[in-house]
């Protein structure tokens, strides 16, 4: 048979994607594994892709993404992180995920290192792989978050980037100031990129986002910001993001973009103009709703013995431990326990593995309040169990 190259014949589709798709033996599970919020995106958004759609407006238009939403964005991010910007630093994409492998493909020479915190989201270490670069684990200290001088551990002359994902898949959690600063002090003097993903950067719990920019503005020149309308607006399917970054990588980019999808999708840019616009009351009762559900399920979840849960500042997951758990009831991996929860409990999580942090796993609140609390009655007899 023809070969593929040696990156195409070493991968596997994404682990979460296969484990949430895998078949359940539970007759009516409550899934809590999907990485996307409930319910549709604003009636405006869709209205204004319906208008789009009808009036023609998706035809081929601006390689780096209309004019309009490119201004908004710059003008959207600077707000939030007070890092000045202008429509030439923007790329309009077709979502986050190929935000990210386009900033690395435009980075990173055959074998140079990409620094990922654990616990990570999957798709990080597939990406730098498929970029012909090598992931590096930093692995994690006290409440998930990297222990002080983790990352100079880590580091090697071939080290070119590190990913900062602000607040992060799976743990929710976000770095103060002092971790950000540290990092900034590693990222300069080793004169490394940054590729920042604020893909839940809106959704935050207990205060203000904490941008890496607002606190670190001198790694502006440095970092390529990556956005996303999937989960701010629950735009999933619409397929749009994008990066924010100095023009040179903006530029570069935007070449890389037109050799494989063109553009973003016109329809999508078009609701995505519709989405920038609005005045915030939806977006701010989507983080009420989810604040609700994540307070709901930390609540029930901290009151089983063995599963250890802290209460996360941001996006859509809870990552217990519950290492002491499976300890004590002989399961041997969390992969083992995500399939007894799934197959005997009905309720469908991940396991902790994947994200590079076995004895934990993720659970999504993005859900219903009903759901949430039918798996809390579910995982409390699960657990409770002699
Ligand atoms: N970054 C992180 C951390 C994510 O969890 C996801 C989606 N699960 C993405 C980026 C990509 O989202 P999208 O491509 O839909 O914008």
């Amino acid at each position: 048979m023809v070969s593929l190259n040696h990156r195409a014949a070493g991968t596997a589709p994404s682990a979460t994607m296969a484990w949430a798709a895998a078949p359940c033996l539970h007759p009516d599970p409550v899934d809590l594994t999907v990485g996307e919020p409930e319910g549709p995106p604003p009636l405006e958004v869709r209205e204004a892709a319906a208008r789009a759609a009808l009036e023609g407006r998706a035809r081929y238009g601006p390689a780096a993404g209309l004019p309009a939403l490119r201004a908004l964005l710059a003008e959207d991010l600077t707000r939030r992180d007070r890092a000045p910007r202008s429509a030439e630093n923007i790329l309009v994409t077709a979502g986050g995920k190929p935000a990210i492998l386009d900033a690395l493909r435009c980075i990173l020479e055959p074998g140079d290192e990409v620094m990922i915190f654990a616990p990570y989201w999957p798709s990080f270490r597939d990406q730098v792989l498929w970029a012909g670069g090598t992931p590096v684990i930093v692995p994690p200290g006290p409440g998930l978050l990297p222990a002080p001088g983790a990352l100079e551990q880590a580091l090697s002359p071939r080290t070119r980037a590190v990913i900062l994902n602000q607040p992060a898949n799976p743990t929710g959690r976000a770095w103060d100031s002092a971790r950000l600063r540290d990092l900034a002090r590693v990222v300069l003097e080793r004169d490394l990129w940054v590729i920042l993903d604020q893909v839940y950067g809106t959704l935050t719990y207990d205060g203000p986002e904490t941008p890496l920019l607002l606190t670190c503005p001198e790694l502006q020149d440095r970092t390529i910001l990556v956005e996303s309308f999937s989960k701010r607006f629950a735009m999933t399917g619409y397929r749009l993001g994008a990066a924010a970054g100095p023009p040179g990588a903006i530029k570069a980019m935007t070449s890389l973009g037109t050799t494989s999808v063109t553009h973003a999708c016109m329809i999508s840019q078009h609701a995505g103009i519709t989405a920038l616009q609005l005045d915030g009351t939806w977006e701010r009762s989507v983080v009420d709703a989810l604040r609700e559900r994540r307070d709901r399920l930390q609540a029930g979840l901290s009151t089983i013995p063995g599963v250890a849960c802290g209460l996360p500042e941001g996006a859509i997951y809870l990552f217990p431990r519950v290492s002491d758990w499976m300890e004590a009831h002989g399961v041997a991996s969390d992969l083992e326990l995500a399939a007894l929860l799934r197959d005997q409990a009905g309720v469908k999580v991940l396991p902790g593995t994947p994200f590079g942090a076995p004895g934990h796993l993720r659970f999504s609140f993005a859900t219903s309040l009903e759901a949430v609390a039918l798996a809390l009655v579910r995982l409390q007899g699960f657990f409770g169990r002699p």
